[in-house]
C-alpha cells in the first residue's frame, strides 16, 4: 500500500512575514496526519522555514537543482546546498522550467540522478500541453519525459523516485484533468516503470498536479494510482493546503 504524499510547490512567492504565518497557522491545524507532507520553497527562505518546520512532520524541498557540484553557475543552487538545509525532495523538471528555461528530458534525468546521488528526493514532473493532449499525444510526450529519467538512473533508485504528472493546460488554469483522465495517464506512467522494473512500478508514488483544490483532491485521490498531489495555488493557503491534506 503506498502512502500518499501531498507536496506544497510555493514557486515564486513568499516573504518572510507571508511564510511565518502560513506554516504557523499550518503547524496548528495538522493533527492526525496519515499521509506524507512537503513544501517547496524558494531557494531564499529554506533557513527560514527549516526552523519553523524542525521538529514537525512537514518535509522540506527545493524547486530545482542543478547537476553541477559547484563553481561558476551563477544562480544555481546545487543538491549540497539543499541538503544542507536538510530539504528531502527537490522538483525536477517542472513544466515552468521546461517551458522558461529550455529544460530538456535529458537534462531533467541528470536532475534526477544528481538528486538521488546526494540522498535527495526528486519530484519529477512530467506533462503535456493542450495541443499535445488534443493531437492524441500524452502518452507519447510523458512516456518519454519519463523515460528519459528511468534510462538514466539505477534499477534499484526508480523506487526513490516520485513522479508527479502535471498536465500543462491545468496549472494554474483553474482547470483539472477528469479523475479518469488523470488515472488513465497515471496507469500508464506506471506500467511504464514495470516495463524497467516491477516491484518498482508498485511502490512509486505518482501525484497528481495541476489545479487540484479542497474540492476536487477526494474524487482524484480516489483513484488507484493516484498517490497524492503536487498542489500550486492551494498550498498558499493554509486552510486549502490542509484540507488536501485531510482528504489525503
Ligand atoms: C504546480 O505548478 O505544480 C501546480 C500544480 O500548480 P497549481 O496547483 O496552481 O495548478
Amino acid at each position: 500500500m503506498r502512502r500518499n504524499l501531498v507536496a506544497g510547490n510555493w514557486k515564486m512567492n513568499g516573504s518572510l512575514a507571508a511564510n511565518a504565518s502560513l506554516l504557523s497557522e499550518l503547524k496548528a491545524g495538522l493533527e492526525s496526519v496519515g499521509c506524507d507532507i512537503a513544501v517547496c520553497v524558494p531557494s531564499p527562505y529554506l533557513a527560514q522555514c527549516q526552523a519553523e518546520l524542525a521538529g514537525t512532520v512537514v518535509a522540506l524541498g527545493g524547486q530545482d537543482l542543478s547537476v553541477h557540484v559547484s563553481g561558476a553557475y551563477t544562480g544555481d543552487v546545487a543538491a549540497s546546498m539543499l541538503v544542507d538545509f536538510a530539504c528531502k525532495y527537490v522538483i525536477v523538471g517542472h513544466s515552468e522550467r521546461r517551458a522558461y528555461h529550455g529544460e530538456t528530458d535529458q537534462l531533467v534525468a541528470q536532475k534526477a540522478l544528481v538528486a538521488l546521488q546526494s540522498g535527495l528526493t526528486p519530484i519529477v514532473c512530467v506533462g503535456e500541453t493542450l495541443a499535445q493532449r488534443e493531437a492524441g499525444q500524452t502518452d507519447v510526450v510523458v512516456g518519454a519525459q519519463l523515460d528519459a529519467v528511468l534510462a538514466l538512473i539505477d534499477l534499484s533508485q526508480i523506487k526513490n523516485i516520485v513522479i508527479a504528472y502535471e498536465p500543462v493546460w491545468a496549472i494554474g488554469t483553474g482547470k483539472t484533468a477528469t479523475p479518469q483522465m488523470a488515472q488513465d495517464v497515471h496507469a500508464a506512467l506506471r506500467n511504464r516503470v514495470s516495463l524497467r522494473d516491477g516491484e518498482s512500478a508498485a511502490i512509486v508514488k505518482i501525484l497528481y498536479g495541476g489545479s487540484m483544490k479542497p474540492d476536487n483532491a477526494a474524487e482524484l485521490m480516489a483513484m488507484p494510482d493516484i498517490d497524492g498531489g503536487l498542489i500550486g495555488g492551494a498550498a498558499l493557503k493554509a486552510i486549502d493546503f490542509l484540507s488536501i491534506i485531510a482528504v489525503a
